[in-house]
C-alpha cells in the first residue's frame, strides 16, 4: 500500500465529524477530515438551540439514549480541557392541564429512569420562583437539572483543533465527489480536482450522508430534511432555565432559553421541505414560534427580535441514528440520521463510531501521553507587535491581536464569517460597517503569506510580525 494512504478520512466537518476525528486523534493514525463549506461547523452544527440535553427524553434502548448515556460522562472533562463555553442552568418541562402533567408522569418520569437521568416533578411555586415569566397557567412541571448550554461553533472548533494538534489534517472548502473502492483502499474524488485513498472512511456529512452512502451503492437509509426557525432576543427574560414545552410527536416542541453567550432563544419550528439546504426564514415561521412560545412565556411576543434564523434537522428513515459499517463495504462506517440530539451526543458517537472501526479491522494504538495533546491553549502565534492592541472592532472591542490569533489557529479562519464566529466581530451595533475593510486585509494577509507569496502592498509591518509558526494544521483547497 502507498505511503499516502491515510488510515481514516472523516466526511463532514459538523460537530459530529469533528468530535470523530478528535477521537481518532488520541491513537497512531494518519487522519484527515474533509469538508466541503470554507468552516468546520456550517451545517446543522451551527443552527440549533445549542442545549446539551441529558438524554432524559431518548427512547430507552436506542443507539441516540446509548450516545447520550455515554456522552453525559464525557462531557466534563472534555469542557474543560478544550475551554468550551458551557452553562449548566437545568431545564424545566412545563404543564398546563392535568393531562400534561399525566404525560409527564406516565412518559418522561419513566424514561427519564430508565436512561438513568435524575428528574423530579416540582410544584408550581418553585417552578415560578425560579421562572417568573412562565405563564401562571403552570400547574407545575419536570425539572432536568443536568440540562445545560454549550456554544456549538466553540465545541465543533474545539474538537478540530485538538485534533489538528495531534497531526490530523482538516481540508475545508471542497466537497467529496465520488468514492471507489478498490481491494486496497478507498479511493475518494473531491470537487477540486484532488484525490486521496484510505484505508477506512466515516460518514459524517449531516443531511447528506445518505448521499455519500450512495457513492458506494448503499442506499439502506433516506434522509430528508426538517426546518427549525429561531427568534433571537436580547432583552431581559425573567426565566433561569431552559423553558420546555410537553412535546408533540414531530418536535420536541417550541421552547425558550438562555443562551450561553448572553440573550435568550425562542424555537424551533419543525418545517418538513424538500430542499436540504434551504434556510430561509419567513414571516410564517416568527409568527409560529411567537405563538408557540406565548402559551409558555406570555410576556414573548413584546421581545425584540435581535435576529432571526434557521438550521435543518437531518430526519432518518430509520428513526435512530445510523452508526455501523456500511453493508456494501464495512471501509465505510455511517455516523448519520443524528436528527435533534447530535450536539449533546457527538462524543458518545465518537466512542461507538471508534469501536465499530477496530471492530472493522482497524488497529487503535494508543499515542503515549507525551505525544498527545489534551488541553487548549488560548493563544496560537506569537504577537510581538506594538500594533496588537489596537481596536479593530469597536463595537465589540476586538482587537488586531485577537484577529491575528483566529488566523493563526490550527483551524484558521480564512473568510470574513470564520473570523466573526472566532472572535464576535462584525456582531456588534454597526454589523462591520466600520471593521469589515481592516479584516479584510487582515484576512488576504495572512492567506497570502500562508501560501509564501510576499505581503500586499501597504500591509507590511505589524501583522506580519505575528507570527504563526507551525502550529496550523489547515489547508484550504479553494
Ligand atoms: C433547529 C434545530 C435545533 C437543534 N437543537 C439541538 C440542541 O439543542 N441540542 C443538540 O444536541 N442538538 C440539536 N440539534 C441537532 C444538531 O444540531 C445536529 O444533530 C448536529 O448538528 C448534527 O451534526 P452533524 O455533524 O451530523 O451534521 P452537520 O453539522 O450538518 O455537518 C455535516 C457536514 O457535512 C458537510 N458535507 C456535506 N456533504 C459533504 C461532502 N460531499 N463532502 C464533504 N463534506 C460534506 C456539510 O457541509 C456539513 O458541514 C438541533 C438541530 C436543529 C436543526
Amino acid at each position: 500500500m502507498r505511503d499516502d494512504v491515510y488510515d481514516v478520512v472523516v466526511i463532514g466537518g459538523g460537530i459530529v465529524g469533528a468530535s470523530i476525528l478528535r477521537k481518532l486523534s488520541e491513537y497512531r493514525l494518519k487522519l484527515l477530515l474533509i469538508e466541503k463549506q470554507p468552516d468546520v461547523c456550517e451545517g446543522a452544527s451551527k443552527a440549533n438551540s445549542g442545549i446539551v440535553h441529558t438524554g432524559f427524553d431518548a427512547k430507552p434502548g436506542t443507539v441516540e439514549a446509548e450516545c447520550l448515556r455515554l456522552s453525559r460522562g464525557l462531557w466534563p472533562k472534555l469542557i474543560e480541557r478544550l475551554k468550551i463555553p458551557y452553562v449548566e442552568c437545568g431545564a424545566v418541562m412545563v404543564a398546563v392541564s392535568d393531562e400534561e402533567r399525566s404525560i409527564i408522569e406516565e412518559t418522561y418520569l419513566p424514561s427519564a429512569a430508565a436512561n438513568g437521568v435524575a428528574c423530579e416533578w416540582i410544584g408550581r411555586e418553585e417552578l415560578l420562583e425560579r421562572n417568573p415569566a412562565v405563564t401562571p397557567r403552570a400547574i407545575g412541571g419536570l425539572s432536568i437539572p443536568g440540562e445545560a448550554l454549550i456554544d456549538p461553533f466553540g465545541a465543533t472548533r474545539s474538537f478540530a483543533e485538538i485534533a489538528a494538534m495531534n497531526g490530523a489534517e482538516v481540508s475545508l472548502g471542497s466537497g467529496v465527489a465520488r468514492i471507489e473502492a478498490n481491494d486496497d483502499a478507498l479511493l475518494i474524488a473531491l470537487e477540486n480536482g484532488r484525490e486521496v485513498a484510505t484505508r477506512y472512511a466515516v460518514n459524517a456529512a449531516g443531511l447528506w450522508a445518505d448521499e455519500i452512502a450512495g457513492m458506494i451503492g448503499d442506499d439502506s437509509f433516506a434522509l430528508t430534511p426538517r426546518k427549525g426557525q429561531f427568534v433571537l432576543t436580547e432583552e431581559a427574560v425573567p426565566v433561569s432555565q431552559i423553558v420546555l414545552p410537553v412535546p408533540t410527536k414531530t418536535s420536541k416542541g417550541i421552547l425558550l432559553s438562555p443562551v450561553v453567550f448572553g440573550g435568550y432563544l425562542l424555537g424551533p419550528t419543525a418545517e418538513d421541505q424538500e430542499e436540504k439546504w434551504d434556510r430561509s426564514t419567513t414571516a410564517e415561521g416568527m409568527e409560529a414560534v411567537l405563538a408557540g412560545c406565548e402559551k409558555l412565556v406570555p410576556s414573548a411576543r413584546s421581545y425584540a427580535s435581535v435576529r432571526q434564523f434557521a438550521g435543518v434537522r437531518a430526519v432518518c428513515s430509520e428513526g435512530d441514528f445510523v452508526i455501523r459499517p456500511s453493508a456494501v463495504d464495512a471501509r465505510l462506517v455511517h455516523a448519520a440520521g443524528i436528527r435533534s440530539t447530535g450536539v449533546s451526543a457527538s462524543p458518545g458517537i465518537a466512542e461507538l463510531v471508534s469501536a465499530q472501526l477496530e471492530r472493522a479491522g482497524l488497529a487503535l494504538e494508543s499515542k503515549p501521553e507525551a505525544e498527545l495533546r489534551t488541553d487548549m491553549p488560548e493563544l496560537f502565534g506569537e504577537d510581538n507587535t506594538t500594533e496588537a492592541g489596537e481596536i479593530v472592532c469597536l463595537c465589540r472591542s476586538i482587537t488586531r491581536g485577537e484577529i491575528a490569533n483566529a488566523l493563526c489557529r490550527p483551524v484558521a479562519a480564512a473568510t470574513i464569517d470564520a473570523v466573526k464566529r472566532r472572535t464576535g466581530a462584525l456582531l456588534g451595533e454597526c454589523q462591520g460597517n466600520g471593521c469589515i475593510p481592516k479584516i479584510m486585509d487582515l484576512v488576504a494577509e495572512h492567506t497570502a503569506v500562508r501560501a509564501g507569496q510576499p505581503p500586499l502592498k501597504g500591509l507590511q509591518g505589524s501583522y506580519l510580525a505575528f507570527d504563526c509558526g507551525s502550529e496550523g494544521g489547515t489547508l484550504h483547497e479553494g
